[in-house]
């Protein structure tokens, strides 16, 4: 089997296993893997729980559509995060109840939406900045999420949603999940006092598991 059709054959199966968890309601999310030739990202409208390895959409680096359905329309988010994260392999998107929920609230650090809560988020998603409000489709949001992603692995999308990079599929599927997670706790905790992780305590994890933590 080729690398391009393992690719394929995985985010077929992450979609299933997002949907079938109710991560990614309706025809909401989309996921993309690197390729050395281009980039396989989901097709428009589809549902994430039905996508077929054949139909994908494989674009170039402009974007441009190389074979496959027609890609979804959020396929320059994807492509302002590539272009700034070489390293990066992978990107999940999704419209997760609870991150999704957080992206709405009023008054967040636009710099650092979750505060450092638990290790796992510190570790696997980082600091989490805010990416304000554009209407869907609006190529504004590429810009300002090109002013982040060379140096934060996951960015959030204001009234929307989080969009997630990764060294490869799992990865961004864990970190993405991750940031779900958290963002359960973060709103179950809401009007709580909380007591954070202390610098001290991130800058342990920085330097033991290379979590992406500036401060
Ligand atoms: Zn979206």
């Amino acid at each position: 089997m080729t690398a391009e059709l393992k690719l394929r054959e995985r985010i077929v199966d992450i979609g299933r296993s997002l949907y079938r968890r109710g991560l990614s309601p309706g025809s909401s999310g989309n996921i993309s893997a690197r390729l050395e030739n281009g980039w396989l990202l989901t097709p428009t409208n589809s549902c994430l729980g039905e996508l077929d390895p054949g139909t994908l959409s494989k674009l170039d680096w402009n974007g441009t559509l190389i074979s496959g359905a027609k890609p979804s329309k959020e396929s320059f988010l994807h492509l302002a995060m590539y272009q700034k994260r070489l390293q990066s392999g992978a990107i999940v998107h999704l419209h997760s109840s609870y991150a999704a929920a957080v992206s709405c609230l009023d008054g967040l650090d636009s710099a650092s939406c979750i505060p450092p809560i638990t290790p796992y988020f510190v570790m696997r998603v980082g600091k989490l900045p805010l990416i304000p409000y554009f209407r869907p489709g609006d190529k504004a949001l590429a810009a300002e999420i090109a002013k982040h992603a060379d140096t934060h692995t996951a960015v959030l999308l204001a009234n929307h949603g989080p969009l997630v990079s990764g060294n490869d599929l799992d990865s961004a599927m864990y970190a993405i999940e991750e940031l779900e997670e958290t963002s359960k706790l973060m709103l179950l905790l809401h009007g709580q006092k909380i007591r954070t992780l202390e610098a001290a305590q991130i800058q342990e994890l920085r330097e033991t598991f290379g979590a992406q933590w500036e401060s």
